[in-house]
């Protein structure tokens, strides 16, 4: 068998024929700038052709259930295995998904009670938040219930005739109101807040008697309702994926989600929560740190249940060896962080046996301090000594350090990318003359002089989720770094506490921008009107010729250029549009040229390119704040959805340039950024604040720590062991920190 999977001319975006031999059972690492290709290589076409050969293999019934891939552009690939992706997709999952769900921990750990718990509420079903053996019956297993809002239901202060009912449906004089207002139990003239508790406890509940109520059509008996039974009728108890958007916004505008009080949030019935082993229920395991829980099940020696108590710890130390002791197995996979996300399913996938396979990494790093990126490397390590190929994108140099063999790609993005500029060792890389070989020689120093506060926005007594009494200050007018391991709390305090005390900050994530398929960079940065009436005008035409959106849409896939399928229970599957071959104009567009181009050629330009092209000052001066964040290499047309989250933070970051005296808010800019681009986000920031801004960055790059004016650093460790401020100053005066994990790596990079 050969011992290497050979690429022969891939072609797929910017790649320019690209030719490689990937060593098998090996690690490599993709090297580059943002834009070089790297995910043009390993995703689009390695991982693409490996599914679709492998769904090939599948009967045409089967066939019929998965997603469909069309063939990359690439000649050949020899000696391909079956690729599994681990990328930072949010894992998402429905409220029921929680991190000991997911990794299946949590049904070793129901078996462990069935069989080992006193006193057995049944089988490992009976302690299933999602069987309806264990569920809780008040919250249906999940713990919190949604309930109306009485003070957003009510002015209290008011009375039936004066509008005191503000639910949907209630206004003062509708029928639905008169059921209330002439029932003749109520004094419709009086405030509710004066009602005695009887009429109360009649108006939100009442049931049972008839209201004789003059209609248009004459009159009729309607059975009474008291408002807390009808909205939970109307509003509550239905599915809300059958209620129409109008009505489920006016359910959510008039609820509060509550802890269930049935379950206490334990989202068990009470024979599932009376089981216990030494003193604890499978609730309060659940709620524990992993790291703990660990130690729980260590001193389990009972014969019978010690294989299965072994089992459920060597998952759970997997999890603590990949830097997430500090999750908890109840903890809600919706709310976990990309890169904590990518973690978990790096644990899930070093559970299965299953060996010979190509494991692909985007960016395993994020969200990692330098002291965790060592046990992720372990955990690459490990996939790889089983027997399976390890392809990794990354830009920490820690990460290429463990690399078998890497491959380089540039020269630069976009179209000055494409090609494989170096392959081999990586400590030939470190010699080479490539963008990332100069990049591992130089090193960055220390700022010299360091910018003063010009003022401070201070947050006291923070104690959300691990934040222990929090008291800082955040500076005005400097560059601040929020640092520490994960799970010491950086995101919690910035994005939770921070955001809240200070509404009026800019946060700038990484997350979906809310708008549709449709959007491109032209159209986010808002040139694309100036586009069209350029090409209107230059060919007397209406606009809206040039628009995919309008009168200038192929027909067929109505401007997509895609046509979608949805696969109810996957994800939705697209393939290129057959008439108008992915343009997503009619042809008759095509015609219609400005020097010599069409609006599709237009599209196709990348914003270096369009630069050169248009005269138009407005336009130009748009298209430059993409050059300011280091974006040129987008094309106008590309859909922002093939925008990675690094990407898509700095052309939200390049829509907001021109501010002034405002705080940003930045979670880990640097994600997705190679060492080179760094420099250019630092410098971004650097003009932020010079033009009297504020920025605060949640930042583990050292190069950003370095250039930071303060620094706010959480810890000492994740989870119920972080949550304290462990330093606030200068870099500078972090240098001389005794205890701080950071300072340790600033020292350890810049004696490097
Ligand atoms: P990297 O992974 O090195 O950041 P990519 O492989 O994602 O680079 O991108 C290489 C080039 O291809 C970039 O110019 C990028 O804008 C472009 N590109 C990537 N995906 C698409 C797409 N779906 N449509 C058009 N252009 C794309
Ligand atoms: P960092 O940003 O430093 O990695 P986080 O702020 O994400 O740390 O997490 C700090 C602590 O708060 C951890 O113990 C984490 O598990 C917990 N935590 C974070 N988000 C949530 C949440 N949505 N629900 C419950 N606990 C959370
Ligand atoms: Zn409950
Ligand atoms: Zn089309």
């Amino acid at each position: 068998m050969s011992k290497n999977i050979v690429i022969t001319g891939a072609r797929e975006n910017n790649l320019r024929d690209v030719s490689l031999s990937i060593p098998k059972d090996k690690i490599t690492v993709f090297t580059g700038v943002s834009g070089s290709g790297k995910s043009s290589i390993v995703f689009d076409t390695v991982a693409v052709e490996s599914q679709r050969q492998l769904n090939e293999t599948f009967t045409s019934f089967i066939r019929n259930f998965l997603p469909k891939y069309e063939r990359p552009q690439v000649d050949a690939i020899d000696d391909l295995s079956v690729a599994v992706v681990v990328d930072q997709k949010p894992i998402g999952g429905n409220v029921r998904s929680t991190v000991g769900t997911m990794t299946d921990i949590y049904s070793v750990i129901r078996v462990l009670f069935s069989r080992h718990g006193t006193p057995s509420a049944g089988t490992a079903a009976a302690y299933s938040f999602n069987d309806p053996s264990g569920m809780c019956a008040v919250c249906d297993g999940v713990g919190r219930v949604v309930a109306l809002d009485l003070d957003r239901a009510i002015d209290w202060t008011k009375s039936l005739d004066e509008g005191a009912l503000l639910l949907p449906g209630l206004s003062v004089g509708s029928w639905e109101w008169s059921l209330y207002a002439d029932s003749g139990r109520f004094d419709r003239t009086k405030p509710i807040a004066e009602y005695s508790a009887e009429d109360r406890e009649l108006l939100l509940h009442g049931a049972d008697f008839k209201v004789r109520l003059q209609l248009k059509s004459g009159s009729a008996d309607m059975k009474f309702e008291g408002i807390v039974s009808r909205f939970s009728r109307l509003f509550l108890k239905r599915d809300t994926a059958a209620m129409s958007e109008k009505r489920r916004e006016a359910a959510a505008r008039f609820t509060v989600d509550r802890l269930c009080e049935a379950c206490g949030g334990a989202r068990l019935n009470e024979a599932a929560l009376a089981t216990r082993i030494d003193g604890l229920n499978i609730a309060d395991w659940a709620a524990m740190e992993v790291a703990d829980l660990v130690e729980v099940l260590g001193r389990i020696d009972d014969p019978v249940a010690a294989p299965l108590a072994a089992a459920a710890r060597e998952r759970l130390e997997r999890l603590v060896g990949i830097g997430l002791g500090y999750l908890s197995l109840d903890r809600e996979t919706s709310t976990l962080s990309g890169g904590e996300g990518q973690r978990l399913k790096v644990v899930r996938h070093l559970g299965s046996s299953l060996t010979g396979l190509t494991f692909i990494f985007d960016e395993p790093s994020v969200g990692l301090h330098p002291r965790d990126v060592g046990r992720l490397n372990e955990l690459l390590i490990r996939l790889r000594d089983k027997g399976n190929t390890v392809l990794v994108v990354e830009h920490d140099p820690d990460v290429m350090a463990i690399a078998d063999h890497v491959v380089d790609m540039g020269p630069k993005a976009g179209t000055d990318g494409g090609l494989a500029v170096y392959e081999g060792p990586v400590e030939l890389l470190k010699e080479a003359d490539t963008l990332t070989g100069r990049c591992l020689r130089r090193r960055t120093p220390l700022k010299e002089s360091f910018r003063t506060p010009a003022g401070w926005l201070p947050v006291t007594g923070a104690d959300l989720h691990n934040l222990k009494g929090v008291d800082v200050r955040f500076p005005t007018g400097v560059l601040t770094a929020v640092t520490g391991v994960a799970g010491s709390g950086k995101s919690t305090l910035v994005s939770g506490v921070f955001t809240e005390a200070y509404p009026e900050a800019i946060v700038i994530d990484q997350g979906a921008i809310g708008a549709s398929s449709r959007s491109t960079p032209a159209s986010y940065i808002g040139v694309m009107d100036t586009v069209r009436r350029i090409f209107a005008k230059g060919n007397g035409v209406q606009p809206g010729l040039f628009s995919f959106n309008s009168s200038g849409a192929c027909a067929e896939c109505s401007g997509r250029g895609l046509i979608y399928t949805d696969l109810a229970f996957m994800d939705p599957v697209t393939t290129t549009c057959q008439s108008c071959e992915g343009r997503r104009f009619h042809d008759e567009v095509l015609e219609h040229r400005v020097k010599g181009r069409s609006i599709v050629d237009v599209l196709d330009m990348t914003a270096a390119v369009a630069m050169e092209f248009f005269e138009d000052k407005a336009l130009l001066r748009k298209l430059r704040t993409l050059n300011d964040v280091g974006l040129t290499y987008l094309t106008l047309g590309q859909p922002l959805s093939s925008l990675s989250g690094g990407e898509r933070q700095r052309i939200k970051l390049a829509t907001r340039l021109h501010r002034t005296g405002s705080v940003y808010i930045l979670d880990e800019p640097t994600t997705g950024l190679h060492m080179a681009d760094v420099d250019t986000l630092v410098a971004l920031l650097d003009r932020l604040v010079d033009a009297g801004n504020s920025v605060i960055c949640v930042e583990h790059n050292m190069d950003v720590v370095k250039r930071a004016d303060w620094v706010i650093d959480l810890g000492p460790d994740g989870g119920k062991h972080g949550g304290e401020i462990v330093f606030e100053g200068t870099p500078r005066q972090l240098l001389d920190h005794p205890e701080s994990f950071t300072a340790t790596y600033l020292r350890r990079d810049l004696a490097a």
